[in-house]
């Protein structure tokens, strides 16, 4: 790190640089700019300062010294948060975990791995790919997510629809209470362990009930075989009726994804264009994998399901290259709508499978009633839809009505029975939305849990709940 001349009178500043060191702490306004929010751009707010510890002995001794000196804090990993929860709303500490970024053990004999939580999610695929294994969630950031901020958000992945998201590959976890003190949770990966499941109420926890300082992680061996499929539908709903009939007819694809019209425009505008045609209204691009016997079987009856819905056109991939190629047009679908927008908002509603053709309408009547383009781009598999809406925030009032037509996008999701996030999280963006899913006193329940944690709510305080009190009233089927 560029050693600088560390000049400051706060003495929290000087006593914290004692723990980390000088050469390892920024408090200048204009260093601090980088860190007042994460990929939820609407919300800003400057840290008091920003800590970069390479240990767990370091994250400790930061933590308790925020703790007696009632600083708030919270954690920070690569800050690609899509619901605010890394924003320094309080004016927070920020420990960012960038630094600690080793690849601890890998334990191939018991398929698991031990990082560091500053770890990249791809970099683990990356290590064991030559021994032939991976690690399966696979977020569309992963390229440069950290599996810390996984945790925290319970990240889900294209390839989550048959493996499962994050928790599901988490066996063990070392924690930074807020106190300061350090615990270690999972009994080296048991199935069923003694006592309450905390690995399960720390995965998904948003940073609010402790620092992740180390992660012990399942791995799986690479399947034998996988084959993918591109399939361009002139309708969504017969695509949406594809995605259903796959399923009910007893498979489990490995991956099965849906863009609609304005999605694949942004794609094909951005750095990977796959040649899609643009007057489809969907496409699928689905994946099988596992053992080699039986995949061309699925294949075949994938292809005979679009065929039945009226597909235009449907292609397997015929080498890895191309496989390659599509998934990295998939994958960067998000960024890409800056090549037909100047602003995007991403929402992360949950919906059955079966109500998707009748909540993409109602998106399409959203994005109609606010003038808001809105395009899809979504894990269909499991019904985890991506409204991204458009907007350009140079224009007085854009902001609030992006705002406004995502939050109907989740109470339509929640009217069917669904939710308001698959994997993104609440973070500050949602938090009034959970009233469409929970009463005040299940929220209060939740809040009871929090502070057994974290009482003086000095870590990451003001995400994940609404304070009690205001009623939404949200319409069930
Ligand atoms: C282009 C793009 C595509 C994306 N695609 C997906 C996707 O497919 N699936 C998906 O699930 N998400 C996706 N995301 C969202 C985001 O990448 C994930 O939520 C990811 O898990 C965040 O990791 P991070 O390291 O960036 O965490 P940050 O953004 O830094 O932090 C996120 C939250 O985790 C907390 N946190 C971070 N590290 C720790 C720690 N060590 N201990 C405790 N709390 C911690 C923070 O306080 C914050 O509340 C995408 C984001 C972008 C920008």
């Amino acid at each position: 790190m560029r050693k600088k001349i560390f000049r400051t009178n706060d003495p929290h500043i000087q006593a914290l640089a004692r723990i980390v060191g000088e050469e390892a702490i920024l408090f200048k306004k204009e260093d601090l700019i980088a860190y007042d929010c994460d990929g939820f751009t609407v919300h800003r707010h400057l840290p008091k300062a920003v800590v970069f510890p390479k240990n767990t002995e370091e994250v400790a001794a930061v933590v308790k010294y925020c703790h007696e000196h009632d600083l708030p804090f919270l954690a920070r990993g690569a800050g690609t948060g899509l619901s605010g929860g890394a924003i320094p709303l309080n004016g927070e500490v920020v420990i960012s975990l960038v630094r600690m970024k080793r690849l601890i053990s890998v334990d191939l004999e018991n398929r698991r791995a031990v990082v560091e939580p500053g770890f990249v999610n791809l970099k683990l695929t990356n290590s064991i790919a030559n021994r032939g294994y991976y690690y399966a969630p696979d977020p569309s950031s992963q390229y440069c997510c950290t599996i810390g901020g996984n945790v925290a958000e319970n990240a889900g992945g294209a390839h989550c629809l048959k493996y499962g998201v994050t928790t599901n590959h988490i066996l063990g976890l070392e924690v930074v209470l807020p106190n300061g003190e350090v615990i270690e949770i999972g009994e080296n990966g048991i199935l069923d362990p003694l006592g309450y499941d905390l690995l399960g109420l720390l995965t998904g926890s948003e940073g609010t009930l402790g620092i992740v300082t180390k992660i012990t992680v399942r791995i799986l061996k690479n399947p034998e075989a996988k084959q993918t499929v591109l399939a361009y539908f002139d309708r969504v709903a017969d695509a949406s009726q594809a995605v259903s009939d796959i399923i009910s007819a007893g498979m489990v694809p490995a991956a099965l994804e849906m863009m609609d019209q304005t999605a694949i425009e942004a794609v094909e505008a951005a750095a990977f264009p796959v040649g899609h045609p643009n007057d489809i209204e969907a496409l699928l691009l689905i994946e099988v994998d596992g053992i080699s016997a039986g995949i061309d079987e699925q294949i075949e009856e994938i292809l005979h399901i679009c065929r039945k819905r009226n597909v235009r056109e449907v292609k397997v991939a015929q080498n890895e290259q191309e496989r390659a190629k599509w998934w990295a047009n998939r994958k960067t679908g998000f960024g890409a709508m800056g090549a037909i927008s100047p602003d995007y908002l991403v929402q992360d509603g949950v919906i059955p499978r079966s109500k998707l053709p009748e909540v993409l309408q109602q998106i399409e009547q959203i994005s109609k009633k606010y003038g808001l383009r809105i395009a899809n781009i979504f894990h269909a598999g499991d019904g985890n839809l991506h409204p991204l809406v458009l907007f350009n925030s140079e224009k007085p009032g854009e902001t609030e009505k992006a705002l406004a037509a995502g939050s109907e996008c989740l109470q339509a999701c929640a009217a069917v029975g669904g939710s308001i996030t698959g994997e993104h999280g609440v973070g500050v963006e949602k938090k009034e939305e959970m009233r469409f899913i929970f009463t005040d006193d299940e929220i209060t329940a939740q809040t009871n849990i929090r502070d057994v944690f974290n009482p003086k709510n000095l870590l990451n305080a003001g995400k994940l709940f609404p304070t009690p009190g205001r009623c939404v009233e949200v319409k069930k089927a």
